[in-house]
């Protein structure tokens, strides 16, 4: 019988890519923080309705990519490929009543059945926010401000360009978009089957179209421009006058869709600078129709972004960036019979309470196996206590970098080992600091005076 293997297009993540991951989380987690954000977690399987309504039937994500089945009831489910949706849906349900607008981050897996290859899986995370419940051309300019920031703060600042761009409002974008059908409709025979499917039903995604064929006829293709209004045109000069305030370079890209139906107004995508064909760390913009396609009665502006955790960890590794390693063994024991076992049990414990990260040995191998093992586990130093030391109350400790060892008393030791180690790189947590107990504190009502 073979042993069963991973899904396609899926990843385990250990060791160093865990690294990597926790990094971003924690990066990300603190800019939100001061940025005013709290952390949602909507479901990993959505209603399929809700994806379909909200990123568009004929995108390539609904169309092609969907992880898609019935549950036991026969009701139509999928796993989520983005979570915009969710969090709009999760807001229309939690969020209307609380002070306006609401600011939220999520960093989460999606799933999308799309061809695995470098820098995009079949199971991938994004770590995202949306900006809820207000239109102002500023939460634009935060909203990019986030994205752009997380990359610099992960060591890829230098490595990508903003492109921004402006999809105008819904009656615009109608108005272009027959305009943009009927010049490819006369040209249909210079578009692939793609290309000629997109003309009926996803008509903007011409504009980033990869073929050589319609990168060439598109400089003649009428421009999404020359539709908008005063109020679209005002709405972009406004948040490209806020990146400038903010110091945020910027490239105007009118080819810049995005690949989901929900976005108008200002979008951006922050793209790698090698050209290389994944190209996209992240991507975002204004989707202020998304609730009212969902069923909303009043119309909910919103704005946010999603930026692909594995494209940066890509980056980062590719730029020689790498993160500290803090799931290192400070103290490693080996013992000798069971006089040695019952001495070295405690003071493991003990020594975990001060700080230190310790891994004892407590099969009954031979000495020699012991130390192939410590040094196996890279561990920093190694206590051994053999017959003779148990009896004496001392153990050889080991400093396995150097090579070097001296005897010392066991009584001795744990203050030792803390001050080779340095009081700052103990590992200490207190979850009483945290975790509290009595009556819960009433929430903050933003109406009281
Ligand atoms: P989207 O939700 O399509 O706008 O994607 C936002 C970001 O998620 C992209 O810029 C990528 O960095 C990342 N991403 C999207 N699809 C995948 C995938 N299949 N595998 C890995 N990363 C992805």
């Amino acid at each position: 019988m073979e042993v069963p293997q991973k899904v396609r297009g899926t990843q385990d993540w250990f060791g160093e890519q865990q690294r990597y991951y926790t990094f971003i989380k924690k990066v990300s987690r603190h800019i939100f923080r001061h940025f005013g954000f709290t952390r949602i977690s909507t479901p990993i399987m959505e209603m399929r309705d809700l994806i379909v309504r909200s990123v568009g039937e004929h995108t390539d994500v609904v169309s092609k990519e969907l992880y898609e089945f019935k549950d036991k009831k026969g009701r139509d489910l999928v796993l989520k490929p983005e979570s915009t949706a969710g969090v709009m849906r999760s807001y229309l349900e939690n969020f209307q009543n609380d002070p306006q607008p609401v600011y939220l981050f999520y960093i989460e897996p999606h799933f999308r059945y799309d061809r695995p290859q470098k820098g995009r899986y079949r199971q991938f995370h994004q770590l995202g926010a949306e900006i809820i419940g207000e239109r102002d051309p500023v939460l634009d300019a935060e909203n990019i401000h986030m994205a752009v920031k997380i990359l610099q703060d992960c060591g890829v600042g230098e490595k990508f360009t903003l492109k921004i761009n402006t999809l105008g409002n819904t009656k615009e974008r109608e108005a272009y978009i027959a305009e943009l059908q009927a010049f490819f409709r006369g040209k249909s025979h210079l578009l692939d089957e793609i290309d000629q499917a997109r003309v009926e039903h996803n008509p903007l995604r011409l504009l980033d179209s990869k073929n050589p064929d319609v990168r060439e006829i598109l400089p003649y293709a009428p421009k999404l421009r020359d539709f908008f209004k005063k109020d679209s045109n005002e709405y972009y000069e406004s948040v490209k006058s806020y990146l400038d305030l903010l110091g945020i370079k910027y490239e105007e890209d009118p080819t810049l869709v995005r690949g989901l139906d929900y976005y108008c107004d200002v979008v951006f995508e922050c793209v790698d600078n090698s050209g290389r064909t994944q190209d996209a760390y992240c991507g975002g913009g204004r989707y202020d129709g998304l609730a009212t396609s969902l069923g909303s009665k009043n119309p909910v502006p919103a704005v946010g972004f999603a930026l692909g955790v594995e494209r940066l960890i890509d980056s980062m590794v590719e730029s020689g960036l790498y993160i500290i390693n803090k799931d290192t063994i400070d103290l490693y024991f080996i013992q000798v019979g069971e006089e040695a076992k019952r001495i070295a049990l405690p003071i493991s414990v003990q020594a975990r309470e001060m700080g230190l990260n310790v891994l004892a040995s407590f099969g009954s191998p031979s000495m020699k196996t012991q130390l192939k093992k410590a040094n196996q586990l890279k561990a920093k130093y190694v206590a051994i206590i053999g017959i003779m030391e148990a009896r004496r109350g001392v153990c050889q400790l080991k400093n396995m970098e150097k090579g070097v060892q001296q005897e010392i008393k066991i009584s001795e030791l744990l203050d030792h080992m803390v001050e080779i180690v340095g009081e700052k790189n103990l590992d200490f947590y207190d979850p009483k600091k945290e975790l509290l107990q009595g009556k819960k504190p009433e929430p903050i009502d933003p109406s009281a005076k």
